[in-house]
């Protein structure tokens, strides 16, 4: 059986977190609004001056398909609107995108669908990764709300090898979740600066017991242990 995931943000995370995720046999929907621009091209180094004014979306979905994976693409912002739509047939979904709202839409939606879930995060020198699933606090119990004034890779600025050494965590957790690994579910891996120390601190928290996500979500019959694609 094809394990399906979504990858939402086709950057400097969803870069390698796609290629990672093709390449190990999931068949992929990658979303994402945007085009490459000029000012991308440090850190999302799977686009060169050819992609400029492309769709990010399908130019990464291409080059999963040219490595011999299955990857389709939806040029739009996942919301929570638009989440069934675009995740109902998914396994797993994985957040790469740097915008706050959106990485609430994907947990939320997650959490209350029984999915299993990954968010990812990076800016400046350092990043996170929460590993979530079914039954254990999550990112709102953790968040609470979208910080509007976060700043983004675009404003603050990411060294460029950071969303690589990010996303290269993110889709190892991911194929961990795939395979029924649960030893990080419920924990973030926060990495404070990744020129000085590559060792996450592991922070595993409590759910809140009024959390708006999670407190009244049922264990979903979604949440069982999924198998890697068979060798194509
Ligand atoms: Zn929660």
């Amino acid at each position: 059986m094809t394990t399906r995931a979504v990858v939402v943000g086709a950057g400097g995370l969803g870069g390698p977190i796609a290629l990672a995720l093709g390449a190990a046999g999931l068949e992929l929907l990658i979303v994402d609004p945007d085009v490459v621009e000029l000012s991308n091209l440090h850190r999302q180094i799977q686009f060169t001056t050819a992609d400029l004014g492309h769709p990010k979306a399908p130019r990464l979905a291409g080059l999963v398909v040219g490595r011999g994976g299955q990857a389709r693409a939806v040029v739009d912002r996942f919301t929570a609107a638009r989440a069934d739509a675009l995740a109902a047939d998914a396994d797993l979904i994985v957040d790469a995108s740097d915008d706050p709202a959106t990485k609430f839409a994907v947990a939320d939606w997650a959490v209350t669908s029984g999915r299993p879930y990954v968010i990812a995060a990076a800016l400046r020198y350092g990043g996170n990764v929460m590993v979530g699933a079914p039954g254990l606090a999550c990112y709102r119990c953790l968040f609470e709300e979208p910080d509007r004034e976060a700043p983004s890779c675009a404003d603050a600025g990411v060294l460029g090898p950071v969303v690589g050494a990010i996303g290269g965590v993110a889709a190892a957790v991911a194929i961990g979740l795939v395979r029924g690994e649960r030893g990080l579910a419920g924990a973030l891996l926060a990495f404070d600066d990744l020129r000085a120390v590559a060792d996450p601190r592991i922070v595993r928290f409590a759910a809140r017991r009024d959390c708006p996500a999670c407190a009244r979500a049922p264990i979903s019959p979604f949440e069982r242990p999924v198998k890697l694609a068979e060798a194509r």
